[in-house]
């Protein structure tokens, strides 16, 4: 799989990462008591697009 950081809205290379967490973890339907996992996120800093969303732990769905 080609990986790009490149922003797919304006085309920007422009491209930071960050971390969703805290509220914004990505729990498992059906499993509230584990811990779910952390989404990795790419921004664009031209636009403030968001994309490339991943969960970093996709093993525990
Ligand atoms: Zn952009």
């Amino acid at each position: 799989m080609i990986r790009t950081d490149k922003c797919p809205d304006c085309g920007s290379l422009n491209i930071g990462k960050g971390y969703w967490s805290g509220y914004a973890v990505l729990s498992p339907v059906g499993k509230l008591f584990s811990m779910g996992s952390k989404v990795t996120v790419r921004v664009c800093k031209e636009c403030g697009y968001l994309f490339d969303l991943r969960a970093e732990k996709p093993e525990k769905f």
